[in-house]
């Protein structure tokens, strides 16, 4: 499944999506990113899952835009730190 996280307001939609089904939580997006917004381990979404997955912690979930404005000076999504770490291409952003 697709887990997003994140919000909209009037500069945009900011939101993280999880592919649950590429994450097979290995645990490389955690350490890759600077601003301490990714974790892996139970689903949020699935208490029923057995293994670790990623998700977007808690406490950052309705600061994104300013969580991620460091990786994000050209938009250059392709090389923002979490989604290069992540070999199952699992993550996307929408901004
Ligand atoms: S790097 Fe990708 S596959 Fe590994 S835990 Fe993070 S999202 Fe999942
Ligand atoms: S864009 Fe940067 S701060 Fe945001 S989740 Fe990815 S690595 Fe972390």
């Amino acid at each position: 499944m697709i887990a997003n996280y994140g919000y909209k307001d009037g500069s945009g939609d900011f939101f993280i999506a999880i592919d649950t089904d590429k994450c097979n939580g290995c645990g490389a997006c955690v350490p890759a990113c600077p601003g301490s917004v990714l974790d892996v381990g139970e689903d949020p979404n699935d208490p029923m899952r057995e293994e670790p997955v990623s998700f977007v912690r808690d406490e950052q979930r309705k600061k994104l835009k300013y969580a991620c404005a460091p990786c994000k000076p050209d938009h250059d999504r392709p090389r923002l730190p979490c989604v290069k770490a992540c070999e199952g291409l699992a993550i996307e952003h929408s901004w």
